[in-house]
């Protein structure tokens, strides 16, 4: 029957990493250092967890399918702003697709990135065309408008994943004004980094900024994103997306973690502590970046020797060997727990060699 099936979903989907991990537990490591996934090692807001234990006994009913209380909490975190959420942003990417990309349109994707874009875009009938970042993975706001031009629709992740490059405000006003397309720029762990886009969304009617709950808020399990749109696209948007998105548990949790601003600030700080110190502390040259991940060259040696040696040591991390447009010698590791983290630093340290 598989004939049945579109040609767009003939090919593998989604990598998960678990070649490491399998390493790592053939090794002998029950428990290995877990830092090849970018989630936030640390449990939800304590007020997120009984905000969700409290309205499970409502969920007999369908959700609020305006998801109201969410939404007043982002306005009141970032100012009146126009918002949709949904299942986690990459449910906010499918639906965006929705509105947009009917079969043979093109989409541009500033790359190496992140793999949901082209697989998403796919899914849709669409065509994913990769605009090749700087050698330093900044992206050249020239570039990036020639080569995107005539598309509907771009993604641009910043801090990007793998890479960590962050883009200026200044950057993504020039592609703003330059490109005739809507620019999605995908700020997943915008919160480690600090640099402020909203503004932009003030100024131009072409920019929608993504947004998640999975990492900064530790919410990766419950499923939630949220993004800023212009006004003119919200209607839209709600055309195209399912009757309901986030559901009474994960609302209520987002809720409850978005108003704990002291959670997510002890948890942003813990991780720019830990990257200066993977920065200052491997030998091998780290990529400079504003995630909760840093990307490392371990050049001369592949990524997947790297990873492999890691894992017998029993810390997994990611190899970037997947992400189309990277040679095969950059490695990924998330910040995790402490014990993680001083692990990865003692191992990459014995495995290193000039
Ligand atoms: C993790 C991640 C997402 C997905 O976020 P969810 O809200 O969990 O779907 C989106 N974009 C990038 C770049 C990510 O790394």
């Amino acid at each position: 029957m598989k004939h049945l099936i579109r040609k767009e979903f003939l090919e593998e989907g989604y990598v998960f990493a678990t070649r490491a991990a399998d390493i790592a537990r053939a090794a002998g490591h029950t428990r290995p250092a877990r830092l090849a996934s970018n989630e936030n090692p640390y449990p939800p807001s304590s007020k997120a967890i009984k905000a969700a234990a409290d309205v499970l006994p409502t969920a007999n009913r369908y959700p609020d399918e305006t998801n109201r209380e969410f939404i007043a909490a982002l306005k009141k975190r970032h100012g009146d702003y126009q918002f949709v959420a949904s299942v986690g942003m990459d449910g906010i990417i499918d639906t965006i697709l929705r509105t947009l990309i009917s079969d043979g349109d093109r989409v541009a994707v500033a790359t190496p990135t992140y793999s949901y874009y082209g697989l998403a875009v796919r899914a849709q009938g669409g065509v994913a065309i990769s605009v090749p970042r700087k050698d330093d993975f900044s992206v050249d706001p020239a570039v990036f408008c020639r080569e995107a031009a005539g598309t509907k629709l771009a993604f641009l992740c910043t801090p990007n994943n793998p890479t960590g490059s962050t883009e200026t405000p200044k950057t993504i006003a020039n592609i703003c004004e330059n490109y005739d397309g809507i620019l999605f720029l995908d700020c997943a762990y915008i919160e480690f980094d600090g640099t402020d886009y909203r503004p932009l969304m003030k100024k131009y009617d072409n920019l929608i900024i993504g947004r998640t709950m999975s990492k900064a808020y530790s919410l990766a399990g419950l499923r939630v994103g949220y993004a800023f749109v212009p006004e003119w696209y919200e209607p839209f948007y709600h055309r195209a997306a399912t009757p309901f998105t986030l559901n009474v548990v994960s609302q209520a949790a987002a809720t409850a973690a978005l108003r704990d601003t002291v959670h997510v600030k002890t948890i942003v700080s813990v991780v720019q502590e830990w990257r200066q110190r993977f920065i200052d502390e491997c030998p091998y040259p780290v990529v400079p970046g504003g995630a909760n991940f840093v990307m490392i060259d371990v050049a001369p040696h592949t990524a997947e020797d790297v990873v492999t040696e890691l894992a017998q040591k029993g810390v997994v991390v990611r190899s970037c060997a997947s992400f189309p447009g990277l040679p095969n010698h950059y490695i990924r590791v998330s910040i995790g727990e402490p014990w993680e983290n001083e692990a990865f630093i003692t191992a990459i340290g014995e495995i290193y060699q000039p």
